[in-house]
């Protein structure tokens, strides 16, 4: 078995991070306490180890580890339905709390808590047959989940090497969030993930909102609205992991298929169906329908429009008893339709999956993950951000106060700026190299 644990970090990652739980629970038919009540389902239980442990009390336990400097979340996620799945010494916490600041998660407060959730990490790793890596979630904007978050995948990059680091990370937005000091955090998160993490799934609270607001006609979204979007994306690109199958059915695979450049790891999703209650008895869900909203800018969730830049890899994955001959058609149909979006120095740039298992309460499903050359606008609309308060080094007291260096907030602001230019260099330059190669 290729075992993956999860670390959650600060009030975000915890909270889409039980959410997920919640979610792959019930698809491989294990209760709220543990007990598997599937009734022998075969494809939900050959893999499910990949995520869960089975205690010697016969209960399912995640292989996930909850981390926060404040106690608020865990005891929400403890106190909810699913509270009791989770091994209660797997909840580390602490009291200070990280007022928004990156510092103190990844200098002062998180720095003194991060042994005690490494032991726990630990603890869970020794006891995998072979554990194939990390998933963390966490958002960028905060204090806990970004600085501390970051801190943990440092550590974990130097202690375990040669395992696949992954993260879900949800980049902030002014629409659903109005903590000035955001995008210093997420500018120094990003320099960490660059360097840090193998890939990075891009969950942008802009966009949730968006799809929200827009399509599902929510006209106040809460967070539960957000993470009901964000389970149901990581519930698609996990399933391949989760369920027997061939494609991308491991982190590195996925990783070999996704990623041309190193630097170049950050992946924006998309998911369909989507649509707004109101008009769900009128929708007739076919593979061309979901095919053609998985390409649909208005169902990823980064707000960034892939038709401004060009898809170096992309992979999707249908949920559901589809045939593969529909499903390949329809593919096809969209590789063609789409060419000029994808980048032509890479041949088969699209791969294509099918897991039996849809999701709970829909008959079939698709889920996209794109490495596009657009995702730079996400980055720049931070990088744009920043820079307003840092000409003027407002708010930088609050981060030198906790002993950093201005230099660091000017470094990881370069390292930002060179991502976003490698990204241009990638969609502008395809046609020049074709010349001269002629
Ligand atoms: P931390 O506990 O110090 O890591 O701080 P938070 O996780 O609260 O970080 C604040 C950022 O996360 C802001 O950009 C919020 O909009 C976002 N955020 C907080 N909770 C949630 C959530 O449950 N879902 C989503 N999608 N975003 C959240």
């Amino acid at each position: 078995m290729r075992e993956i644990i999860q670390v959650q970090a600060g009030q975000c990652g915890n909270q889409i991070g039980a959410k997920f739980w919640e979610v792959i629970a019930d698809e491989h038919g294990v209760d709220g306490r543990g007990n598997y009540i599937g009734g022998d389902n075969v494809i939900q239980l050959e893999r499910i180890n990949v995520f869960f442990r089975e205690s010697q009390h016969g209960r399912w336990v995640p292989r996930a580890v909850l981390m926060d400097l404040e106690p608020g979340t865990m005891d929400s996620v403890r106190a909810g339905p699913y509270g009791a799945l989770f091994r209660p010494d797997n909840f580390v916490f602490g009291q200070s709390g990280a007022g928004n600041n990156w510092a103190k998660g990844h200098y002062t407060e998180g720095a003194e808590l991060i042994e005690p959730v490494l032991d726990v990490v630990r603890r869970d790793a020794e006891a995998c047959d072979c554990l194939q890596g990390f998933q963390i979630t966490h958002s960028l904007g905060g204090g806990t989940g970004s600085g501390m978050g970051t801190l943990l995948i440092a550590k974990l990059r130097e202690e375990y090497p040669d395992r696949m680091l992954e993260t879900f990370s949800v980049f902030p937005s002014p629409k659903v969030s109005d903590t000035v000091v955001e995008p210093y955090n997420a500018t120094l998160s990003v320099h960490q993930l660059v360097e840090n993490a193998d890939f990075v799934h891009a969950i942008d609270n802009e966009a949730l909102y968006d799809i929200c607001f827009r399509t599902l006609k929510l006209t106040t979204p809460t967070y539960g609205d957000l993470n009901h979007l964000v389970s149901a994306a990581m519930s698609g690109v996990t399933c391949c992991l989760r369920f027997p199958g061939q494609l991308n059915s491991d982190l590195r695979k996925l990783a070999v298929n996704l990623i041309p450049f190193p630097r170049l790891h950050f992946f924006m999703i998309g998911f369909a169906p989507l649509t707004s209650r109101g008009s769900q008895p009128y929708r007739s869900l076919t593979v061309s329908e979901l095919s053609q909203q998985s390409f649909d800018a208005k169902n990823m969730m980064c707000a960034c429009d892939p038709r401004h830049g060009r898809y170096l890899t992309a992979s999707v994955v249908f949920r559901g008893r589809l045939s593969t001959k529909d499903v390949d058609h329809e593919m096809c149909k969209i590789q063609n339709r789409m060419d000029s979006s994808f980048v032509d120095w890479i041949p088969c740039n699209i791969k294509t999956a099918i897991c039996d298992v849809p999701p709970k309460g829909l008959k079939m499903s698709s889920t996209f993950l794109g490495n596009s050359t657009a995702i730079h606008e996400v980055f720049g609309r931070v990088a744009n951000q920043f820079v307003v308060m840092f000409r003027r080094k407002a708010f930088l007291f609050w981060y030198v106060g906790e002993g950093m260096d201005e230099l660091e907030f000017t470094e990881a602001e370069s390292n930002m700026n060179d991502l976003i230019a490698e990204y241009q260099q990638y969609q502008d330059a395809a046609p020049e190299l074709e010349e001269d190669t002629e």
